[in-house]
């Protein structure tokens, strides 16, 4: 469902992606690891555009693009088929929960307010936020406002989601209510690539992991390849550490 071939991008003399190929199947879940710097959110932003790459081809279904001569009107489409959660959830502070969810549907989706409603209600249910609807960003814990997060990222049904460390600026103790809704929108058969710390839930949830290093793809194999006794030694200190 997508595939990009040769993606690179530099800031100034620094090249932070290199060449890289990266193929996702629909229904799939991908995690993607590597130490810090390796440059894991500089890839998700170029897929929906937030970072323009110097070079890289992108089909997307049946629709190829030119990745860095993509124009804004196409790049805005792009970003109705790809959703994205970020690590510091990036809500709107004087909006509520509904108004964080149907912003986006409207607005930049063109839904009629009675279908976003209707849609929103649905995603409250998946993301467990019956009885927050009214209740503003700064009403509601970290995991609470990651799930909004999530809301956000499904509300026009995506057909790819991107999460960049989607628990990393959580409390340990709500990791595991972020985590569990992930699961289950795997679990739904959404399409996801995920840039994650947390090893245990990699493991659990994904059907690939890949590893990056220095902008590159070093390794990518199944989680049980690559979690196994015979991953390579850097691997296996980037699991230990979380990063
Ligand atoms: P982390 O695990 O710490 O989040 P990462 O793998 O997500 O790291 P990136 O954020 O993609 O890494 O960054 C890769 C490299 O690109 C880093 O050296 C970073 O400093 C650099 N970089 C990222 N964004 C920019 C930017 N907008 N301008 C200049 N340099 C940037
Ligand atoms: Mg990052």
């Amino acid at each position: 469902m997508l595939q990009i071939k040769s993606l690179s991008k530099s800031f100034g003399n620094q090249r932070v992606i290199s060449d890289m190929d990266f193929t996702i199947k629909k229904g799939e879940v991908v995690a993607v690891i590597g130490p810090s710097g390796s440059g894991k959110s500089t890839f998700l932003k170029t897929i929906n555009q937030l970072v323009k790459p110097d070079f890289g081809i992108m089909h997307l279904n049946d629709k190829e693009y030119d990745m860095a001569k993509i124009k804004e009107s196409e790049a805005t489409d792009l970003r109705k088929k790809i959703g994205m959660v970020f690590q510091n959830f990036g809500l709107f502070s004087h909006l509520d929960v509904l108004g964080n969810i149907t912003l986006g549907l409207e607005k930049v989706h063109g839904f009629k307010k009675e279908a976003a409603i209707s849609r929103e209600k649905e995603l409250i249910e998946v993301v467990g936020l019956s009885g927050k609807e009214q209740s503003f960003p700064n009403q509601l814990s970290g995991g609470q406002q990651q799930r909004v997060g999530i809301a956000r990222a499904m509300a026009s049904n995506p057909d790819l989601i991107l999460f960049d460390e989607p628990t990393s600026a959580l409390d340990p103790e709500l990791v595991g209510e972020v985590l569990s809704v992930i699961k289950t929108l795997a679990k739904a058969g959404n399409t996801m690539i995920i840039v994650t710390h947390e090893m245990k839930f990699a493991k659990e949830t994904a059907d690939k992991i890949v590893f990056m290093e220095n902008g590159e793809i070093i390794m990518e194999d199944s989680p049980e390849v690559l979690f196994s006794e015979k991953a390579p030694e850097r691997i296996m200190t980037t699991r230990k550490t979380g990063g």
